[in-house]
């Protein structure tokens, strides 16, 4: 042999190795950090044999890493919580397109776009004090904005992705003319200037010092199954209401994920995608954060969730809100409400 046609089949056994070893494993970006997760991810690796590397971060975080790592980005599958996010990550062009048969057949419509599909579904929540108001008094989202409200509302920062989703959704469907009266009705009626996540807004209303907020429901679920007593004696003391159940349902967001536009194993990656679509992915991953699964007739048992009672739930597409987020961020600047 030759020494060219040594290195030549050294090459090509190289060559192939490669891509062997491409096929068996996966980078995975995650702000995910759930004890469940980790069972999702052996059971991936027990039916493919693809090795996931994970990745965490927290999701601002995450992003602008794959920014910056531009084309040597390790990155295959990005998850992230919120359409929000999802549109700032398509705005940032950190997806590629995914066309799957079995994504299209599994993830309902609205619960997907070209480059993500959501995998699992939270509601955005009215939450009151049972001792000062009535689940009458706050029934949609734009009692919020009434004035008999005044000095009772409490709120996160207007800026974060869950407010900025609500408020994106309020646009599609009323308009901005309408959305802004509201927002600034809303800012008229604060408590105190925004601040806290939502469990905060959550331990304000129970002790009096809030009236009302709004809170998304895995956090809400969370506290009612506290290993704690004082946790599930405060939930006594808070009142949930779905809200516009009478019109259109509540607003719901998704925890989703996409394929890396620079993938090294995209192969990997949609299969990955089509694994969480898969029942007991789907049982695993709304689990491990009190959330109902995007797969429709995946059903899981979740005491807290069950406890909240049955809802509509707003079906405007989740691309549709995450259109209207960078309008939302705008209004709600105006409004004053930060
Ligand atoms: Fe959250």
């Amino acid at each position: 042999m030759t020494a060219t046609r040594f290195s030549l089949l050294a090459l090509t056994l190289l060559a192939s190795l490669g891509a062997q070893a491409a096929d068996k494993e996966l980078n995975l970006y995650s702000a995910r950090h759930y004890q469940t997760d980790e069972k999702l991810y052996d059971n991936f690796t027990q039916q493919t044999g693809i090795r996931i590397n994970r990745i965490e971060g927290k999701e601002d975080e995450l992003m602008e890493r794959i920014r910056n790592e531009g084309a040597n980005s390790p990155a295959d599958v990005f998850i992230t919580v919120d359409a929000a996010r999802l549109a700032q990550a398509d705005a940032l062009g950190l997806f590629a397109p995914v066309r799957s048969k079995l994504l299209e057949s599994r993830i309902p419509a609205h619960l997907r776009s070209d480059t993500w599909f959501a995998f699992s579904t939270r509601a955005r929540v009215i939450i009151y004090n049972r001792a000062s108001l009535k689940a009458e008094d706050v029934a949609s989202y734009a009692s919020l904005a009434d004035p008999r409200l005044k000095g009772k509302v409490c709120s996160r920062s207007g800026a974060h992705p869950y407010n900025l989703s609500l408020v994106a959704s309020l646009i599609a469907h009323d308009g901005e003319a309408k959305t802004e009266a509201w927002a600034r009705g809303v800012v008229a009626n604060f408590a105190r200037a925004p601040k806290g996540g939502d469990t905060d807004q959550i331990k304000a209303v129970a002790a009096g010092e809030c009236g009302v907020a709004v809170s998304n429901t895995y956090y809400l679920a969370r506290l009612i199954r506290s290993d704690r007593m004082d946790d599930r004696r405060m939930m006594e003391r808070v009142g949930i209401v779905w809200p516009n159940q009478a019109e259109r349902g509540t607003h719901i967001n998704i925890s989703g994920a996409g394929m890396v536009k620079t993938a090294k194993h995209p192969e990997a990656a949609v299969r990955f995608l089509e694994y969480l679509a898969s029942d007991e992915a789907q049982r695993y991953f709304a689990e491990g954060n009190n959330e109902w699964p995007a797969v429709t007739d995946v059903a899981t048992n979740n005491p807290a969730l069950a406890a909240m009672g049955k809802f509509k739930a707003d079906a405007l597409p989740i691309g549709t809100i995450a259109s209207q987020v960078a309008a939302a961020q705008r209004l709600l600047d105006r409004a004053g409400y930060r």
